[in-house]
Protein backbone atom coordinates (compact mmCIF):
# COMPACT_ATOMS: atom_id res chain seq x y z
CA UNK A 1 0.00 0.00 0.00
CA UNK A 2 1.36 3.37 -0.94
CA UNK A 3 0.98 6.01 1.51
CA UNK A 4 -1.66 8.89 0.22
CA UNK A 5 -3.22 6.90 -2.47
CA UNK A 6 -6.39 6.96 -3.38
CA UNK A 7 -6.87 3.87 -4.54
CA UNK A 8 -4.88 1.92 -2.09
CA UNK A 9 -7.70 3.66 0.56
CA UNK A 10 -10.14 2.08 -1.39
CA UNK A 11 -8.55 -1.24 -1.82
CA UNK A 12 -7.74 -0.76 2.44
CA UNK A 13 -11.71 -0.20 2.95
CA UNK A 14 -10.59 3.12 4.61
CA UNK A 15 -11.95 5.11 2.03
CA UNK A 16 -15.52 4.50 0.89
CA UNK A 17 -16.63 3.80 -2.32
CA UNK A 18 -19.39 1.57 -4.13
CA UNK A 19 -17.50 -1.53 -4.69
CA UNK A 20 -18.97 -3.98 -7.56
CA UNK A 21 -16.60 -6.95 -7.37
CA UNK A 22 -13.65 -8.13 -5.79
CA UNK A 23 -10.86 -11.25 -6.42
CA UNK A 24 -7.70 -12.33 -4.85
CA UNK A 25 -5.85 -9.95 -7.16
CA UNK A 26 -8.66 -7.01 -7.73
CA UNK A 27 -11.23 -4.87 -6.53
CA UNK A 28 -13.93 -3.19 -9.05
CA UNK A 29 -15.59 0.12 -7.80
CA UNK A 30 -18.26 2.91 -9.07
CA UNK A 31 -16.19 5.54 -10.75
CA UNK A 32 -17.35 8.94 -8.43
CA UNK A 33 -17.79 11.25 -11.61
CA UNK A 34 -18.94 8.59 -14.26
CA UNK A 35 -18.98 9.45 -17.64
CA UNK A 36 -21.70 7.45 -18.47
CA UNK A 37 -24.27 5.57 -16.01
CA UNK A 38 -22.71 2.76 -14.76
CA UNK A 39 -18.60 3.72 -15.31
CA UNK A 40 -16.48 1.69 -12.77
CA UNK A 41 -12.91 1.33 -12.19
CA UNK A 42 -10.91 -1.59 -11.56
CA UNK A 43 -7.53 -1.54 -10.04
CA UNK A 44 -4.83 -3.99 -8.55
CA UNK A 45 -4.60 -4.87 -4.99
CA UNK A 46 -1.14 -4.55 -5.13
CA UNK A 47 0.07 -0.36 -5.33
CA UNK A 48 1.67 -0.15 -9.20
CA UNK A 49 1.47 3.48 -10.84
CA UNK A 50 0.73 2.68 -14.12
CA UNK A 51 0.80 0.59 -17.32
CA UNK A 52 4.59 0.85 -17.66
CA UNK A 53 5.21 -0.45 -14.18
CA UNK A 54 2.39 -3.29 -13.07
CA UNK A 55 3.35 -6.74 -13.32
CA UNK A 56 2.14 -9.02 -16.15
CA UNK A 57 0.31 -11.00 -13.52
CA UNK A 58 -1.83 -7.85 -12.16
CA UNK A 59 -2.71 -6.40 -15.37
CA UNK A 60 -3.80 -9.71 -16.73
CA UNK A 61 -6.12 -9.99 -13.22
CA UNK A 62 -7.48 -6.43 -14.22
CA UNK A 63 -8.01 -6.90 -17.96
CA UNK A 64 -10.08 -10.48 -16.46
CA UNK A 65 -11.87 -8.39 -13.94
CA UNK A 66 -12.94 -5.82 -16.84
CA UNK A 67 -14.24 -8.03 -19.25
CA UNK A 68 -16.14 -9.40 -16.07
CA UNK A 69 -17.79 -6.04 -15.64
CA UNK A 70 -18.53 -5.28 -18.99
CA UNK A 71 -20.84 -8.54 -19.57
CA UNK A 72 -22.49 -7.64 -16.39
CA UNK A 73 -22.91 -4.04 -18.30
CA UNK A 74 -24.04 -6.04 -21.49
CA UNK A 75 -26.44 -7.75 -18.92
CA UNK A 76 -27.49 -5.92 -16.73
CA UNK A 77 -27.70 -2.65 -17.72
CA UNK A 78 -28.42 -2.84 -21.16
CA UNK A 79 -25.52 -1.07 -22.58
CA UNK A 80 -24.91 -1.28 -26.21
CA UNK A 81 -21.26 -0.85 -26.12
CA UNK A 82 -18.47 -1.03 -23.66
CA UNK A 83 -15.13 1.08 -23.38
CA UNK A 84 -12.19 -0.10 -21.76
CA UNK A 85 -10.00 2.90 -21.25
CA UNK A 86 -6.73 3.13 -19.13
CA UNK A 87 -4.60 6.85 -18.54
CA UNK A 88 -0.79 6.18 -18.23
CA UNK A 89 0.72 9.37 -17.41
CA UNK A 90 -0.46 12.73 -16.80
CA UNK A 91 0.09 13.70 -20.74
CA UNK A 92 -2.24 11.24 -21.36
CA UNK A 93 -5.23 12.25 -18.69
CA UNK A 94 -4.08 9.97 -15.89
CA UNK A 95 -5.01 11.81 -12.75
CA UNK A 96 -4.83 8.70 -9.99
CA UNK A 97 -1.26 7.77 -10.23
CA UNK A 98 -2.23 3.47 -9.12
CA UNK A 99 -3.12 1.51 -12.14
CA UNK A 100 -6.81 1.65 -13.02
CA UNK A 101 -9.06 0.68 -16.02
CA UNK A 102 -11.84 2.29 -16.67
CA UNK A 103 -15.36 0.19 -17.48
CA UNK A 104 -17.28 2.71 -19.28
CA UNK A 105 -20.89 1.25 -20.81
CA UNK A 106 -21.87 3.31 -23.68
CA UNK A 107 -25.84 3.70 -25.22
CA UNK A 108 -26.81 4.65 -28.73
CA UNK A 109 -27.49 7.92 -27.44
CA UNK A 110 -25.12 8.71 -24.80
CA UNK A 111 -23.12 11.99 -25.29
CA UNK A 112 -19.06 10.93 -25.24
CA UNK A 113 -17.36 11.87 -28.54
CA UNK A 114 -14.25 10.31 -29.89
CA UNK A 115 -11.41 12.53 -28.28
CA UNK A 116 -9.30 13.15 -31.65
CA UNK A 117 -10.50 13.79 -35.45
CA UNK A 118 -9.35 10.70 -37.72
CA UNK A 119 -7.35 12.03 -40.34
CA UNK A 120 -5.02 10.26 -42.77
CA UNK A 121 -1.53 10.19 -41.56
CA UNK A 122 1.48 10.78 -43.72
CA UNK A 123 2.26 7.19 -44.77
CA UNK A 124 6.63 8.29 -43.81
CA UNK A 125 5.56 9.07 -40.40
CA UNK A 126 3.78 6.11 -40.42
CA UNK A 127 6.76 3.96 -41.52
CA UNK A 128 9.38 5.77 -39.37
CA UNK A 129 7.33 5.41 -35.98
CA UNK A 130 6.67 1.68 -36.97
CA UNK A 131 10.32 1.22 -37.65
CA UNK A 132 11.28 2.53 -33.83
CA UNK A 133 8.15 0.69 -32.86
CA UNK A 134 9.54 -3.08 -34.40
CA UNK A 135 11.47 -5.34 -31.73
CA UNK A 136 14.32 -5.36 -34.23
CA UNK A 137 14.23 -1.99 -35.39
P1 LIG B 1 -7.78 8.90 -14.44
O1 LIG B 1 -8.10 10.37 -14.64
O2 LIG B 1 -6.53 8.75 -13.61
O3 LIG B 1 -7.75 8.09 -15.69
O4 LIG B 1 -9.00 8.31 -13.61
C1 LIG B 1 -9.21 8.57 -12.27
C2 LIG B 1 -10.68 8.39 -12.01
O5 LIG B 1 -10.88 8.31 -10.62
C3 LIG B 1 -11.54 9.54 -12.52
O6 LIG B 1 -12.48 9.08 -13.47
C4 LIG B 1 -12.23 10.07 -11.27
O7 LIG B 1 -13.57 10.43 -11.48
C5 LIG B 1 -12.11 8.90 -10.32
N1 LIG B 1 -12.07 9.31 -8.92
C6 LIG B 1 -11.39 10.36 -8.39
N2 LIG B 1 -11.57 10.42 -7.06
C7 LIG B 1 -12.38 9.38 -6.74
C8 LIG B 1 -12.92 8.91 -5.49
O8 LIG B 1 -12.68 9.46 -4.41
N3 LIG B 1 -13.71 7.81 -5.54
C9 LIG B 1 -14.00 7.18 -6.73
N4 LIG B 1 -14.81 6.12 -6.66
N5 LIG B 1 -13.51 7.59 -7.91
C10 LIG B 1 -12.70 8.67 -7.92
ZN1 LIG C 1 -2.21 2.85 -4.61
Amino acid sequence: MAEDCLFCGIVAGSIPSETIDSDERTVSFMDINPATPGHALVVPRAHSKNLLEIDDEDLEATAVAARRLAKRMSDSLGADGINVINACGAAAWQTVFHFHLHVIPRYEDDPLELPWVPESGDPDEIAKAAAKLRADG
